[in-house]
């Protein structure tokens, strides 16, 4: 008998490292198994196969199942998973299934599923118009197909609402067509035929383009409307007529919709998107279109970078600086970071876009890593750059948040017909309910924060942990019924516009009023159409969205930032600030920015406002360097969290001692209760370890975290290991 195959394999736990298993028949790496694992029986990836095993074969057990006939994972996405559970410190097994679609990780089978397809038949392509007379809705939905067929349920959903009556009754009159397919069919509709580049979109194209088929980075600063997009557009065209597959990688869901049909409009090809909107079965048909080779191009949010392309040429990340890229929990990484340790692995390009690239960015820029291609006016030739202006707000009248100056420029706006954006990273109505004559205020029991007020629904909510209940109406500490409620949020903000201004279309887009399916598409909608005229929101807004009716920004409260705890809120604020005031003016009509402060004198208002985003970086960078932040100097985090505060300390104190016994050059600042350090009922610590030396910084985890769960204090706390945090505090 001829020995058996050793395999190892990855298998999603929390232990470091493969575990072997036997079969009879080889497997080649990147084919998946079913395997027994303690009880479980458990879905894995084998990453080597050999002949040896330093255990004795009797003591392995055989595979229970291969479950495929080829590699769904090919060696170049293997080696980028082991590179980066290697980088990050993190069981390869978690990573390899964080790069699965959730149904392979289930052990479903890898091939594409049909699904139903609509296009216009030729009669309803001669004749639909003439007789569709009184069926406007069907017509209407007959129009959609002739303008790009065929369609599949997912992208009609996309595109129009409640459409399946009116299909019905088109494949009845035989004006539509129906059928079943399992590969992506190409679009029908013919390419929007590419726009005059400027002479900085052209140059950007050029560097590019000069460097196909190599490594090299590109940094594509360029600010907010300078047609950014359109540069990558020309580039994809390229690679498209070379045969190869690109890779854009966006940071926010509600973004892909738009992008993904501009690209389609622009390319006359269909876009496979990778988003969270997906069903797992739409996920796992993109995935294989994409692995495949079927889908050239793909569009997705962070883990999109795991996907298979066997003909990659060119990946780009949009809005670099977004911090989404980096995951925050489990398998922390850096979607950005990775991107660039793929395209040296693939030897391509990779470009890297934004109007406020990440300091780490403009870092590796000025030190030459990255070449520097920049946009510095608007496209659209009508538009120019808004004004920017610093509202000190210190002893001024204010109503609920809203100074009479900015209240006054609403007024002028709207009598123009301008649309107006307020933006206040703060839900709710108010942060707390105070009691007036006591002090009591509404802390959640389980955290060290306040639990806010949302006015509507009359209840007391942690943002942190989820905690609520209902809102008091007298204190319960001393029964004064003189609540005082200091402070807004968006809602409150709401409210009072709608007082202010009753005949206004008033819409608030954060994560209160987007919860349901389809609700944060139909009010980007409404926003850009201009059928709302003052939009009032959170985070959300500040992205990506392109409102060109939008005359009036205002920055309600930026004073929290300006002084936060974190070594990157100022480069945040900065770019929140440039963000949100570049959606300001794109059109014809130009745009004027109001920003509501405090602190009016703040250097950083001051640099941002009369030096530009790239003042401010550049001052920024300095004092990063002096006080040896990244990018000047490594960091990671060993945080951890237990039931009593006393387990979160001592485990990171054993820690630090096993770090220390390998006498490495390292600062350590902690161990340290984190700022707000009960959240969930739980304690939270932290140990932060920087070194201007990334290799020792290296070394020194690799060789203490695999053991760290032996660690006598281990088993009472939940601990995890952050590398390039980018949430610090
Ligand atoms: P960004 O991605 O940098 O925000 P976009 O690519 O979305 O910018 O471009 C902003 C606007 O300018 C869009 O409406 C786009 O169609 C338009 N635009 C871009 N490039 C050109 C050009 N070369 N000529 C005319 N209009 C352009
Ligand atoms: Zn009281
Ligand atoms: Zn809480």
């Amino acid at each position: 008998m001829s020995s058996p195959n050793i395999l190892k394999v990855a298998i999603p736990s929390p232990v470091f490292g493969l575990f072997e298993y036997t079969s009879e028949s080889p497997i080649e790496a990147g084919c998946r198994v079913e395997v027994s694992f303690g009880r479980q029986s458990l879905v894995g990836v084998v990453m080597e196969s050999s002949q040896h095993s330093d255990y004795p074969l009797e003591k392995l057990k055989p595979v229970k199942a291969c479950l495929d006939k080829t590699p769904i994972l090919p060696a170049d996405i293997l080696s980028l998973l082991k590179w980066a559970a290697d980088y990050y410190q993190h069981p390869l097994g978690d990573v390899v299934a964080s790069a699965l679609p959730k149904l392979l990780r289930q052990g479903e089978a890898a091939h594409i599923a049909e699904d139903i397809y609509w296009q216009a038949s030729e009669l309803g392509k001669t004749q639909g118009e003439a007789l569709l007379k009184r069926a406007p809705k069907q017509l209407a939905l007959l129009n959609t197909l002739l303008e790009h067929s065929p369609l599949n349920a997912d992208r009609l959903n996309a595109l129009r609402e409640k459409w399946r009556p009116a299909m019905a009754e088109l494949v009845k009159k035989q004006l539509v067509d129906q059928f079943r397919q399992n590969s992506l069919p190409p679009l029908q509709h013919k390419a929007v035929s590419p726009r005059k580049l400027n002479t900085e979109q052209q140059q950007a194209v050029d560097a590019v383009h000069n460097s196909l088929n190599q490594f090299k980075s590109f940094l594509l600063q360029g600010i907010t409307g300078s047609g950014k997009t359109e540069v990558y557009l020309e580039l994809v065209s390229e690679l498209l007529a070379r045969q190869q597959q690109v890779l854009i990688l966006v940071p926010e869901i509600s973004l892909t919709p738009q992008l993904t049909r501009r690209f389609e409009q622009h390319l006359g090809i269909p876009v496979a998107a990778l988003h969270s909107g997906l069903n797992d079965k739409q996920r796992l048909n993109a995935w294989l279109m994409a692995a495949t080779g079927q889908a050239s191009v793909v569009i997705g949010t962070r883990s999109a970078l795991f996907t298979p392309m066997p003909k990659l040429g060119m990946i780009v990340i949009d809005e670099e600086h977004d911090g989404s890229f980096k995951q925050q929990d489990g398998f922390r990484y850096h979607a950005r970071d990775l991107a660039l340790v793929r395209a040296r692995n693939q030897n391509i390009p990779v470009l890297l876009g934004s109007a406020t690239p990440s300091l780490e960015s403009l870092y590796h820029a000025s030190h030459k890593r990255y070449a520097l291609l920049k946009l510095r006016q608007r496209a659209a030739h009508q538009s120019s750059t808004p004004k920017i202006h610093l509202l000190d707000v210190c002893q001024r009248p204010m109503q609920d948040g809203l100074s009479d100056i900015l209240i006054e420029q609403i007024r002028k706006h709207l009598s123009e017909q301008g649309q107006v954006m307020l933006f206040l990273n703060r839900r709710g109505y108010a942060p707390l309910l105070m009691c007036h004559a006591c002090g009591w205020s509404t802390d959640c029991p389980r955290c060290d924060a306040h639990m806010t007020l949302h006015h509507h629904s009359r209840r007391l909510r942690c943002h942190h942990c989820g905690h609520e209940r209902q809102a008091p109406s007298s204190c319960p500490e001393c029964g004064s019924e003189e609540l005082h409620i200091p402070g807004a949020g968006t809602e409150r903000i709401e409210v009072a516009l709608r007082q202010l201004f009753p005949a206004a279309r008033i819409s608030r887009i954060d994560r209160d009023t987007t919860r349901r399916k389809g609700e944060l598409q139909q009010k980007l909608e409404q926003a850009q159409s201009g059928e709302a005229q003052i939009l009032i929101g959170t985070q959300m807004l500040a992205k990506g969205h392109d409102f060109p009716n939008l005359t009036l920004v205002g920055l309600l409260d930026t004073d929290q930032g300006l002084f936060s705890s974190d070594f990157r809120g100022p480069e945040h604020m900065a770019q929140l600030i440039v963000q949100v005031a570049g959606r300001a003016g794109r059109a014809e009509k130009p745009g004027e920015v109001f920003i509501q402060t405090h602190h009016p004198q703040h250097p950083l208002l001051q640099t941002l406002l009369h030096q530009g985003y790239e003042g401010f970086a550049e001052a920024a960078l300095a004092e990063r360097q002096q006080a040896l932040f990244p990018p000047y100097a490594h960091m990671a985090i060993l945080r951890a969290e237990a039931a009593q505060r006393q387990h979160a300390m001592t485990f990171l104190q054993q820690a630090l001692e096993q770090y220390q016994q390998q006498n490495s050059a390292i600062e350590y600042f902690g161990p340290l209760p984190a700022p707000m350090e009960r959240r969930a009922g739980r304690y939270r610590a932290q140990l932060i370890l920087q070194s201007e030396n990334r290799k020792a910084l290296y070394s020194l985890l690799k060789a203490c975290t695999p053991t760290m769960g032996k660690l006598p204090g281990a088993s009472r706390v939940r601990w995890s290991l952050d590398i390039d945090p980018q949430d610090v505090y």
